[in-house]
Order: C-alpha cells, then sequence, then structure tokens
C-alpha cells in the first residue's frame, strides 16, 4: 500500500499513541483513506476505557506531515464535477478531524517535524501541539500559494485560537513558521529541546488530567479579539485583508475565497464553519487558477526527478570549471560550491578572479549575520572554491562552463582551450543567452559534448536553467547536463539552439510589445500597471531598463547579422530602442531608461510623455495586458512548432520561472487553455488585424491544436473571421 498510515497503539500505561506512517520513500502526505483509519482509531480509542490520554506523532524524524496529497487533489480536479468531488473531499477529512477534536479524551499531537497544510490541519484538530524545535521544522498553511484554501479546519480553527487579525496574513500568504514564531503567534503551545522532551512534555500534559472540550465548543465562546462586523477589531481585519488581496493578490481568488471562509464562518458555530470552508474549498479548487498552480508545483516536481532514459555517461560532476568570473560566473561558482561541488574559478583577470571570490564570502557573511546559514557551512562553501591562474588548471573538471563577455570569438576561443585540456569524458558548456552554441561548438575537436547551459540571474535564486543542445550535441551530453542541473537542485528544460533560444525569445515580444504600445500613444503608467494588475511581477519597462536598452541594440544588430528573417528582428520596438539609446538612456546601469533612477527611488520619466503623446482615447487596461501576455503565447507557439521548446510541459514552466510570467495563468500555454481556445483564437484574429501579424495564428493550427487541451485546428483559422 502506497499510502499514509495510522497505527492505533493503546499504552499499558493508559497513553495510547497514534502513530502516522508513510510508506519508505515516499512524501508523509494524507490521501482519503488516511481518514478512514483515523476514524477507525479514534473510535478505538473512546471505547477504550482503559485509555485516557493519547499522543499521535509522526514515525518519520523532521516530518510530521506535509499535508494533503496534492495528486490525489489534482486527480480530483480532473473530473466532470469537480467542485462537488473536492468539496465532499474537505468535507470527509474536516469530519475526522472534528471527530477526534470531539472525541471527548485529550490527545497531544508531538510535533516531531515540519507540519504543513493538512499536516498542521491535524495537529490544530489535537488538544495540545508540542513542537520539536529543530530548524527546518516549519508550520504554517502555505495551500494559497498552491491556489487553495485550507479546507481541513484551517480557516477556521486558526481564527479561534489566535483572532482573525493574526490569523488572517497567516492564511493569506501562506508564510512558513520557525518553531519560535510559531510559539510566539500560538500554533503551538509549548516548544521541545529535544526528542526525549517532546514525549515527556507530552505525558506530563496528559498527566495533569486536561480538558479536552475546545474554547469553542464551550457555551459562551467569543473569537480573540472579536468576529464579525459588529465586533470593534474584525472590520479592520478585514478591511487590511481585502486591501492585500487586492493589492497582491488580484489575480488569485484563493485570497477572497480565504476571506470569505474566516468573516462568514467565524461568526457561526464551528460545525457551521466548516461546511462553510468545504463549500468555498471545492469552488475554489475546481477554478483554472487553482487547477494551473497545483499542475505547475507537479510539473516541477517532475521535472527535479532524474530522467532514466539510458543516454547519460553517468557524469557526476565533483569538480566544475568556471571561466570568467563576472556576475553569472561568480553566481555560478557560488551555487555549485553549495551544493558540495569542488569550483575551479578562472577569470583573464586574476584580480576579477579575487574580486569575485571575496564578493561571494562577503554574500555568506551577510547569511550568517542574518542567521540563515551558519558559519561551519559557510566556511566550507567557500572552501570548495579555488582560483585558477590558467586553464590547465581546469584539467580534472568533470564540466567546464564558460560565463566570459558575450562574443563568439572569445567563447570559441575558451571552449577550444578548455576542450584542449580537459579530460575526454568532460562537458563542456556556454552560459551565453544569444550566440550560437553551434558556432561555438564548431571551434572544438568535441562538438559532442558541447552544449548550452542558460542560467537566470541571480544564479542563486533562479530555479531554472535552459539546456541548448545544438546539432552536434550527443544524446549522452544531454542527459549528463541534466543530471548535472538536478545536482544543482535547478529545474531544467532542453530547447534547441536557435536565436534567443526559448524564454529570450518569448521574453523580447513581452518587452517590444510595451516599447510598441509606448509609440502607439499608450500611457507608460498604463502599461505598467495593467502589466502588474494581471499578475507580471517585474512590469515590461522597468524591465527593459533593468536587462539594458544597449544589449537590445546589439541583439538586433547580430540578428541583422547572421540574416534572420524580419519577424526576429523586432522591427515594431526598434524606432523606440533606438530613440532612447540615441538620448543616452540606456536602462538603470545609466541611472536613466524609460524611469528616472534618484536616490528615493525609480519613477517614470516624464519626457515620454513629449516623445511618445499619449492619445486622447486610452485602451482598457485589461486590453493592454492582454497584448502583452497573449503576444507571449502566441510567440511559444511558434517556438513549439518549430521544435526550438520540446513540449508543453516545458514551455509552461520555462515562462513561468524562467521569464516571471504570471504562475495564475499556469504558462504561455496553459494560459490560452484558461482562456478557452476559442476566445484566444478570436481575440489573436483581431490583435493580429490591428497591430500585426505577430498575433497571427497563421500555420499554428495543428500544433496549437496537440498542445492545448480542446483545442481543434479549426479554431485557428477561425481568426479570420471578424471578431466578435
Ligand atoms: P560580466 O561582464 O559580469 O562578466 C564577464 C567576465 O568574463 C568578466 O569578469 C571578464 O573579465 C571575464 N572574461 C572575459 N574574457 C575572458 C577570458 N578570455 N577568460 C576568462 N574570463 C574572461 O558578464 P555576465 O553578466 O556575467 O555574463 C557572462 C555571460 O553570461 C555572457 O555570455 C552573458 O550573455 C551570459 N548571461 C548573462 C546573464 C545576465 O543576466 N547577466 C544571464 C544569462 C546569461
Amino acid at each position: 500500500m502506497n499510502e499514509t498510515r495510522l497505527d492505533y497503539e493503546p499504552g499499558r500505561d493508559g497513553v495510547a499513541r497514534f502513530w502516522l506512517i508513510a510508506p519508505e520513500g515516499m512524501p508523509c502526505v494524507l490521501q482519503s483513506g488516511f481518514f478512514d483509519r483515523l476514524d477507525k482509531a479514534v473510535a478505538a480509542f473512546q471505547a477504550d476505557d482503559s485509555q485516557t490520554g493519547g499522543i499521535l506523532m509522526s514515525a518519520r524524524d523532521g516530518v510530521f506531515a506535509d499535508g494533503a496529497d496534492i495528486r490525489e487533489i489534482a486527480g480530483l480536479m480532473e473530473r466532470g464535477d469537480g467542485a462537488r468531488a473536492l468539496r465532499d473531499w474537505s468535507a470527509r477529512a474536516s469530519r475526522s478531524l472534528r471527530q477526534l477534536e470531539l472525541c471527548g479524551k485529550p490527545l497531544a499531537a508531538a510535533v516531531n517535524g515540519r507540519a504543513l497544510g493538512g499536516g498542521l490541519e491535524l495537529a490544530l484538530a489535537c488538544h495540545r501541539r508540542i513542537l520539536l524545535a529543530r530548524p527546518g521544522h516549519d508550520v504554517g498553511l502555505p495551500e494559497a500559494t498552491l491556489g487553495l484554501l485550507p479546507g481541513g479546519g484551517g480557516t477556521q480553527r486558526l481564527p479561534r485560537m489566535i483572532g482573525i487579525e493574526a490569523a488572517l496574513p497567516l492564511l493569506l500568504e501562506g508564510r512558513r513558521l520557525s518553531p519560535e514564531e510559531a510559539l510566539r503567534q500560538g500554533l503551538v503551545d509549548e516548544l521541545a529541546a529535544n526528542a526525549e522532551g517532546l514525549l515527556a512534555q507530552a505525558r506530563r500534559w496528559l498527566a495533569d488530567a486536561p480538558d479536552a472540550v475546545k474554547p469553542w465548543d464551550r457555551k459562551g465562546f467569543r473569537v480573540p479579539g472579536g468576529a464579525g462586523p459588529l465586533s470593534p477589531s474584525a472590520p479592520v481585519s478585514f478591511l487590511a485583508g481585502t486591501a492585500r488581496v487586492k493589492a497582491r493578490q488580484s489575480r488569485y481568488p484563493a485570497g477572497r475565497a480565504i476571506l470569505s471562509c474566516v468573516f462568514e464562518g467565524t461568526i457561526v458555530p464551528m460545525d457551521k464553519g466548516l461546511e462553510i470552508e468545504s463549500i468555498q474549498f471545492g469552488q475554489l479548487a475546481a477554478g483554472a487558477v487553482a487547477r494551473n498552480l497545483v499542475r505547475g508545483f507537479m510539473r516541477r516536481s517532475a521535472l527535479r526527478k532524474p530522467r532514466p532514459d539510458g543516454a547519460s555517461t553517468g557524469l557526476r560532476v565533483g569538480r566544475l570549471g568556471v571561466v570568467g568570473a563576472g556576475m553569472m560566473g561568480r553566481g555560478i561558482a557560488n551555487h555549485a560550491a553549495s551544493r558540495g561541488m569542488e569550483v575551479r574559478l578562472i577569470d583573464r583577470d586574476p584580480q576579477g578572479t579575487a574580486a569575485a571570490i571575496e564578493a561571494i564570502a562577503g554574500d555568506r557573511a551577510r547569511e550568517v549575520e542574518k542567521g540563515r546559514l551558519c558559519e561551519r557551512t559557510a566556511a566550507s562553501i567557500l572552501a570548495r572554491i579555488s582560483p585558477a591562474a590558467t586553464m590547465d588548471a581546469l584539467a580534472d573538471c568533470d564540466l567546464v562552463v564558460e560565463a566570459a563577455f558575450e562574443n563568439l570569438q572569445l567563447k570559441q576561443d575558451i571552449i577550444a582551450d578548455a576542450a584542449r585540456v580537459a579530460g575526454a569524458g568532460a562537458l563542456l558548456a556556454s552560459n551565453t543567452s544569444t550566440l550560437s552554441i553551434e558556432a561555438i561548438a564548431g571551434a572544438s575537436d568535441r562538438a559532442d559534448r558541447v552544449l548550452g547551459l542558460h542560467f537566470f540571474s541571480p544564479v542563486e535564486r533562479m530555479p531554472l536553467v535552459e539546456i541548448v543542445r545544438a546539432k552536434e550535441t550527443s544524446a549522452a551530453a544531454v542527459a549528463d547536463a541534466i543530471a548535472f542541473v538536478l545536482q544543482l537542485d535547478k529545474i531544467p528544460i532542453v530547447v534547441s539552439d536557435s536565436p534567443g533560444f526559448y524564454t529570450s525569445r518569448v521574453f523580447c515580444t513581452y518587452i517590444d510589445e510595451a516599447m510598441a504600445m509606448l509609440a502607439e500613444g499608450i500611457a507608460p503608467a498604463l502599461i505598467e500597471n495593467a502589466a502588474r494588475n494581471w499578475g507580471l511581477p517585474a512590469s515590461p519597462l522597468a524591465v527593459a531598463d533593468e536587462v539594458s536598452l544597449d544589449l537590445q541594440v546589439h541583439v538586433i544588430e547580430q540578428a541583422r547579422q547572421r540574416g534572420l528573417p524580419d519577424r526576429l528582428l523586432r522591427g515594431h520596438a526598434w524606432p523606440v530602442i533606438e530613440r532612447m539609446v540615441a538620448l543616452g538612456r540606456l536602462g538603470r546601469k545609466s541611472r536613466a531608461g524609460f524611469y528616472d533612477y534618484g536616490g528615493e527611488g525609480k519613477r517614470l520619466w516624464p519626457e515620454l510623455a513629449r516623445l511618445w503623446p499619449a492619445l486622447p482615447q486610452q485602451p482598457d487596461a485589461d486590453e493592454v495586458a492582454r497584448r502583452l501576455l497573449y503576444v507571449q503565447s502566441v510567440e511559444t507557439l511558434r517556438c513549439l512548432a518549430e521544435g526550438v521548446v520540446p513540449d508543453a510541459v516545458s514551455a509552461d514552466v520555462g515562462a513561468v520561472l524562467g521569464i516571471g510570467f504570471p504562475a495564475w495563468t499556469g504558462g504561455t500555454i496553459s494560459l490560452i487553455e484558461t482562456v478557452g481556445a476559442d476566445a484566444f483564437a478570436r481575440e489573436c484574429a483581431a490583435l493580429a488585424d490591428r497591430h500585426g501579424t505577430r498575433f497571427s495564428l497563421d500555420g499554428l493550427e495543428e500544433t496549437m491544436s496537440r498542445v492545448v487541451p480542446g483545442a481543434t485546428p479549426s479554431q485557428a483559422t477561425r481568426e479570420k473571421q471578424p471578431a466578435e
């Protein structure tokens, strides 16, 4: 059986034990079958007069429970009767937890590891919570981050325990609390310093014959701080909650649903509140946004798993060579060392290498200061990075990645040099964002072992790596590169060697659309705000400033030299780029771009209004946002049609993690499914009429029907009909 068990064990001393037992090698998550077992255990406990109290804990060190089994929830989401099935799922869990709560005998949760989501809800239903205080033993209700709400009583018990004002931020943001913070906020009653203490404290509590009736099951109970519209503090907390939801989560319905559960559920008795929660859970979880977020989570987990495709040479990188100690090289070295690899770092300028190592030491020292890293770990990370004076020092490296200046000749020389010194099985990689891997590999005598490893900045934080496979890259090299990216704890997608690869190509359509809108006379503030309102974390003009406009000139000039088709020469954005660069406004690095960068932060450059006078009639903000998103989805369809990115999963994950495409959409392809293939095709047809062929789905009919559930080839061609 592959499900988490609950074993009941009566004790000779009258203290029964409830054991959560997850199967070996499986996550400690709760399936609906778990609740059947819980019911049986609670019934046996109640019926046995020799048992006066109980202790519930997990058999797995460090994990109490990680919540509901997300695969089971995802399965229910796919069903036609999703909302009802999901409501029943929540009601089923709630009923069991309520029975446990009302069993009449005191039950302590000895929380011997992290307790998240349904895991914490199980502990909240017990009559006391004692948490083993170790790093990583966090507790929290992270459901909102997956587009869901706690459906096992979390939205009802937490506000009744700690008050609405304290509970709302925890429910809305899904933040994990360290043991100390959990105690401070009242999510647990005591901390234990070690495992023996944990049990001893639970037994001590039981020995005092504690009451097994929760405050809300007594007459006259009032939610701490008040509940409902008539209480003195409640309206303020709801206002604050509503403001939070509006400002940051307008595209994420979980926030509104959580507010409803808390608002409506805390003015009625507990059982009624639980019913409200289950109804809200069903409706929310059956929606497209929850589906997209849950699916995204599962896809990322799947991409993080090793792929046994038989092609790999079994390469495991113990020693990594990094050439170029600038921003990217330094980040790659730092991150690889933190994952246990020995790193040889080399720059053309030895002072550059020394400065990079010093910068890494400074970053790590700051982490130690903030308590995020212990001193010993920081020291061992640094000890693993050694400066190299010449390329010969890379002879024993399993993989060499170059992150030198973006110049073809330079990169060809470095890869050829690395091929000369490194062992025959070593992998050679370039971190180029724009150059052809085939051209870089061509200069070496082992093109089959050369590929692109496109990291994102800042390397330490960005989870995605694009592996770029050139014509001659062998399947073994790709498999080895995937294994290396997994060794780094990052998520690989494999793309083909073409201009901009996948993510940069799609990203350019985003900033270009914003520049085209600016040139049309759409107010820059409208463009920026519309993007943010639709959940794009980096608004397009701001992010264009970050990557800099002279870099865009460089990329476009290179594309012209390579004789790329007009479509990739970004003609609709070029007039804006050219004008800004001519005015010396290159972006943040010149402290002047679409924004002015002053002491008190940045603000949109007022002169934009003179350069591109605003149209008297401005478009609707949603129309602006749709243009910014849809243009990226159409470009992704082109990438899929051309085989630049292999499948919708890689495309979606790459868009969300690599270029900040809004997570609620699920990614550039899931967005089409979310909007509805029909509506998307109609909208694109209208946009193509108004703004140009970059929105046209011509020639993409087959691709769209292949990758978008519910799409048919005729939908894309229907674009030729006039839009409604
Ligand atoms: P950078 O200018 O910060 O660093 C480049 C480093 O390479 C410098 O320290 C330079 O001294 C060194 N260098 C130059 N020639 C060398 C040689 N022959 N041998 C050894 N070292 C040499 O640049 P960066 O931002 O770190 O970018 C590096 C590469 O990564 C570029 O190809 C860039 O396109 C790519 N990239 C950058 C980003 C980003 O966000 N900056 C993202 C993805 C990829």
